[in-house]
């Protein structure tokens, strides 16, 4: 069942076993736990626990670090490798918190596919219902994961009523719960005839694993007491009656999801899940550029940047660009061409993230994430290329959603300032913006959070005290036009004018208004909420 099915055959073994997934959820259905599962089964950690304890270790290196784990907020997003059956799985951390919802989009133009994962008591929540809308956008493919169904949940049918309705897309049950709340007993795999039993007393055992000849099969009767037996043969007509079968282009078109139910905690339902990544997740998918499209089966290496990480390493300032491989075959020492600027770089120190370690990679193939270190030069959105002039494109800068003015607490280290918002604008933390009056600069940002999170990281990495304060304007917008237009616009509309980290022109203004009257009054120019970084 696990062939490599692929609707490109000419792509070379190595890129057809690679899943590049991600996992949306709201904070506490099971994220971290799954994911440590993951390593688990992936044979990348050897206890559960570990993911936790060394995510702890790391974080109490910083007050920063501290206000994340107050918060319960993931700020920091990472990549991890690791293998499962013939399959190589790169899982890339999405933010958990809401206020960093463009970090999150971005992260998710780097994956093939996504896991959802729902707590069955709960069903769904806001958090993955906006994370579901981006997966929506880009039209991934989106494997469902009831969580916690070894406690109290809802019914089944329920649960996949919801879904479907609340977010619009075709259910499918993969598995089926027997059992709920304390009675919950394992699941009946519809896959593939299977009765998967939970053990409650081991934790970290994988469920046995029983091979049924249907719902039919006297051996049931042997493992399911008759009354839940009856329930569960009853319930399973019902869906197969109701409920759309599974339908792999389907879920490849992201118009219909897989549903397994289980208990991450217990490990429970988690291989069927993985096995559902490796069958039905996508292998590494065409990439969008201009001027043309990047296919993984491709030679020659192209990747592209989808996040900045600056500061991993307290002690050095360096920065990590997370680059997704679009296509071909990387090796270390590769020199690619940075697109943006034309020149060379030779990659010699590229890591892997295996599990909550980094390493050197000695090479890495289209679908793989692998972090380069640099002093700055590589920004989100940029390309990497063997020579070829080729821009990855879908990746977006939104306009902020509010705006703050920005003072250093001593006003003789305004230098540090500049130096500092600069640094968190190519990291995409937030949007800085120069006007083209007064001094000063204005932070933007998606949600309220960041300007904690910005003042107390300038702090820390800087040691610089900054204060934000309230703006005149509350909304950005990118100014596109011919360059004539565009000079007269800004001439007339001086007061309104800034500009962002790459010199580009922003229209500020505090009135719907006034957005209105520039579209009236100039036709020839174009205000836009967001920019394609390139
Ligand atoms: P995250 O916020 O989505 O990363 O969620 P966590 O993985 O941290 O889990 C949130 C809480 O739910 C933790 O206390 C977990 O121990 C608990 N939890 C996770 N999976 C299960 C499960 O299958 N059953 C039960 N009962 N609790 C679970």
């Amino acid at each position: 069942m696990l062939d490599i099915a692929s609707n490109r055959p000419e792509l070379p073994p190595e890129i057809a076993r690679r899943r590049t997934f991600a996992i949306i959820s709201h904070p506490d259905a099971g994220k971290t736990t799954l994911t440590e599962k993951f390593l688990l089964f992936g044979g990348a950690i050897q206890m559960a626990g570990q993911v936790r304890a060394k995510g702890e270790a790391r974080r109490t290196r910083s007050d920063f670090m501290q206000m994340e784990k107050d918060r319960g907020i993931s700020v920091s997003a990472s990549a991890m490798s690791f293998d499962f059956k013939q399959f190589r799985f790169n899982l890339v951390d999405t933010p958990g918190h809401s206020d960093f919802s463009e970090d999150t989009y971005r992260t998710l133009t780097a994956v093939d596919a996504a896991v959802m994962v729902i707590d069955g008591a709960k069903g769904v929540e806001s958090q993955t219902r906006k994370l579901f809308e981006v997966c929506r956008l880009r039209d991934l493919p989106i494997l469902t994961f009831c969580n916690k169904m070894d406690r109290e949940s809802r019914d089944t049918f329920d649960i996949i009523d919801e879904i479907q309705e609340n977010l619009a897309i075709d259910v499918t049950p993969a598995s089926w719960p027997i059992g709920v709340g304390r009675d919950f007993m394992g699941c009946y795999d519809l896959l593939n005839d299977r009765l998967e039993l939970m053990d409650r007393a081991d934790r970290n055992k994988v469920a046995e694993s029983i091979e049924i000849k249907g719902l039919d099969d006297p051996l049931l009767t042997k493992h399911i007491p008759a009354d839940m037996l009856a329930t569960l043969r009853e319930e399973v007509e019902m869906a197969r009656a109701l409920l759309p079968t599974l339908d792999p282009q389907a879920v490849l078109e992201g118009h219909m999801t897989p549903i397994w139910f289980g208990s991450a905690i217990n490990s429970f339902g988690v291989k069927e899940l993985m096995d559902g990544i490796a069958t039905y997740g996508p292998e590494p998918q065409p990439q969008a550029a201009s001027p043309r499209a990047v296919c993984p089966e491709e030679t020659k290496v192209c990747g592209f940047v989808f996040k900045v990480q600056a500061n991993m390493d307290p002690k050095h300032r360096d920065r990590v660009a997370f680059v997704r491989l679009a296509s071909g075959h990387f090796t270390r020492g590769m020199k690619l061409t940075h697109v943006r600027t034309k020149k060379t770089m030779a990659i010699s120190n590229p890591v892997l993230f295996l599990a909550a370690d980094r390493e050197l990679a000695e090479e890495a193939w289209a679908g793989d994430i692998i972090g380069i270190p640099n002093h700055g030069q590589l920004r989100i959105g940029d390309t990497l290329t063997e020579g070829e002039l080729l821009y990855a494109t879908g990746i977006p800068s939104f306009a902020p959603e509010l705006l703050q003015g920005v003072r250093a607490g001593d006003p003789l280290k305004a230098k540090h300032l500049e130096k500092a918002l600069m640094q968190f604008a190519e990291e995409g933390a937030a949007k800085v913006f120069k006007p083209s009056f007064g001094s000063g600069f204005i932070v933007g940002v998606v949600g309220a959070l960041q300007f904690e999170v910005l003042a107390s990281r300038i702090e820390l990495e800087y040691g610089l005290p900054v204060r934000f304060d309230q703006s005149q304007f509350t909304s950005a917008r990118w100014v596109k036009g011919e360059r004539q237009a565009v000079e007269k616009f800004v001439d007339s509309n001086k007061q309104h004018i800034a500009y962002d980290h790459d010199g580009d022109i922003v229209y500020l203004t505090r009135l719907q208004w006034d957005i209105d009257r520039v579209e009236r009054d100039y036709p020839d120019i174009k205000l836009t909420a967001t920019k394609e970084m390139m």
